[in-house]
Order: C-alpha cells, then sequence, then structure tokens
C-alpha cells in the first residue's frame, strides 16, 4: 500500500463539567462526547525522498514539527523504523482552535493509517497508549462515536448513541484558547454547573428533546463573555427552530440541534449574512 487516505471526523461536546482541579492544575471533567459526520481528510502518500512533508489547504496551518500530524507521524516513524519518506496532505474541513478536536482528529488518522499501510498490527488499545502522548482527546478521537469522559479526560466509557438529527455547526471567525479559557474557569468566583445525571439519563433514553433541554457546558461561563458573538449565534439558531444551541468545548464553536433539515438550512442562511461568522453548516452525528 502507497497511498491511503482517511477520514479525520470531528466532535461536539454534548455535555461538558468541571468537577475539581488536581494539584498539579489538571481539571477533573465530566463530559460528554460525538463525533459528528463532518471531517478533514488526511491522506499518506510514501515518497522517494526521506523524510516527513506536511502540505495543508490552511496557509496558515504550520506544516513543521508544530503540526501535531508531524509528531504523530515522527512518534510511529521512530518507533517502528520505518525507512520510507512519508508526505501527509491535510484537507482541513474543520475549524481550528474551536473547541472540535480537529488537530487531535488529524493526529488520531496518523497513527490509524501509519498501522494499516505498514501493517503494524497494533490494536485500538495499544494506539490510543501512543495518542495520550499526542494529546488528552486523541485516544477518543482513535475510537469516535459517543463517549462519556471523566478523570482528566482519559476514562473514556462508550454509551449509548445520540439519536439522528441535523446539527448546525457555527464558528465565528474569533477562536478561543483552550489553556487561557480553563484558566480563566479557575477564577470564577461562582459557577453553575450542568446537570450531567439527568443528560446521561436522557441520553440513555435515546430523548432528543430531553438531551437538548439537559445539555450544559461549563465552559460557556468563561467563554461568552471573552466572544459575545457566541451569544448571538446561539440566538440566531434558537430562533430558527433549534430545540437547543451550546458552545462546544472550551468553544468558541457553537452547535444547535434541529429535527427538521429546512430549518437547519435556513439557519446557515441567515448566519452566512453576519460577518463576524467564519463558517456555518449542517452535518449530522456519526456512530462506528
Ligand atoms: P480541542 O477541541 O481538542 O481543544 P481545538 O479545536 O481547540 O481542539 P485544534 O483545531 O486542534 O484545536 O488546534 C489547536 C492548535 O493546534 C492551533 O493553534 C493549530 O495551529 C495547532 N495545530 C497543529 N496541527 C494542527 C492540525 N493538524 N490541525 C489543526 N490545528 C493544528
Amino acid at each position: 500500500m502507497d497511498r491511503i487516505t482517511l477520514k479525520a471526523r470531528a466532535k461536539v461536546n454534548i455535555g461538558l463539567d468541571i468537577t475539581g482541579v488536581l494539584e498539579n492544575g489538571y481539571h477533573l471533567v465530566d463530559m460528554i462526547m460525538q463525533t459528528l459526520q463532518l471531517h478533514d481528510e488526511v491522506t499518506i502518500r510514501k515518497k522517494r525522498e526521506t523524510g516527513i512533508e506536511i502540505r495543508s489547504n490552511l496557509r496558515y496551518l504550520p506544516v513543521n514539527e508544530n503540526n501535531i500530524v508531524y509528531q504523530a507521524a515522527k512518534m510511529m516513524v521512530d518507533e517502528f523504523q520505518i525507512q520510507d519518506g512519508l508526505r501527509f496532505d491535510i484537507k482541513k474541513e474543520i475549524p481550528v482552535a474551536a473547541g472540535m478536536a480537529g488537530g487531535s482528529a488529524d493526529a488520531a488518522s496518523t497513527l490509524i493509517g501509519i498501522n494499516r499501510m505498514y501493517q503494524l498490527s497494533l490494536s485500538t488499545q495499544e494506539l490510543c497508549i501512543r495518542g495520550l502522548k499526542l494529546g488528552a482527546d486523541v485516544p477518543y478521537c482513535i475510537q469516535g462515536g459517543t463517549m462519556h469522559a471523566t478523570g482528566i479526560g482519559e476514562h473514556l466509557e462508550r454509551i449509548t448513541a445520540m439519536p439522528d438529527c441535523f446539527v448546525v455547526v457555527v464558528k465565528p471567525k474569533a477562536s478561543a484558547s483552550t489553556k487561557i479559557v480553563y484558566q480563566k474557569f479557575d477564577q470564577l468566583s461562582q459557577v453553575i454547573h450542568p446537570n450531567m445525571t439527568q443528560l446521561l439519563l436522557q441520553m440513555e433514553d435515546k430523548s432528543l428533546n430531553g438531551i437538548a433541554a439537559a445539555m450544559g457546558n461549563v465552559l460557556e461561563q468563561v467563554t461568552i463573555p471573552m466572544i459575545p458573538e457566541i451569544a448571538s449565534i446561539k440566538e440566531v439558531l434558537l430562533k430558527n427552530g433549534a430545540l437547543n444551541a451550546m458552545m462546544s468545548g472550551s468553544g468558541p464553536t457553537v452547535f444547535g440541534l434541529y429535527t427538521d433539515r429546512t430549518q437547519a438550512d435556513r439557519a446557515v442562511a441567515e448566519l452566512s449574512y453576519i460577518k463576524d461568522i467564519q463558517k456555518a453548516c449542517v452535518t449530522k452525528f456519526w456512530n462506528k
């Protein structure tokens, strides 16, 4: 096999709570993650010249060792003494620095792709051990689907998949640094926590209305004051018939849940006229 193309799928958080901080500064989380059909494409090719080469359709994405795909590839090349040169073409569709784990998804695809290309026979668990060294979200991206994450995010349990619906994903032009959002969270004097127990019950029941009513993201209390467009986007999504709308991860991407495709399209059309929006599209949840 000289070439392989993989879909690196984005995620959203259906629920996100922070339940504590460890002495080393790591946060204890209680999160529900769900893969979307929205994806990047990572193509891996063997090449004659040695070394790792990265190309991307996004001009501002690093193509050196700062790209997480480079780091994932280097890890595998070194460990398994791969002699070929490798070229990676990353076709980005997932907004960058957006709370959708785009980089982590690309890294997961890189590990999976090299494992297949060189028939290394690494199990999912063995890939996840390597993925965790690259980033906290990489093991989740390797497995995909619907997961409940606890601990510092490393404990993953597969749960009932989200019911089928249309998902409108909206990324404002502004970006949020995950590190700063978590730092600011630690300075909040009062925090309103989502009811994760209730959300998990609704997910088990596959009740889309129940899930929509229970979903919540504790980090909205930090990111919305930093990026007020998030609140305006939520309003537009709700006004156009979303069952609910919420920020994903540390933001600033917002997503809305719809049962009606026409309403979802209308929301996207309305948002495309707003100058502070970088991307607005309709996608669906993805499960294995
Ligand atoms: P998360 O939801 O895990 O917090 P994110 O959406 O906030 O992820 P990414 O899109 O993964 O963040 O990007 C974070 C940073 O990583 C960006 O500043 C970007 O320059 C850098 N980066 C390195 N490699 C990649 C890649 N392949 N795709 C996207 N970003 C990358």
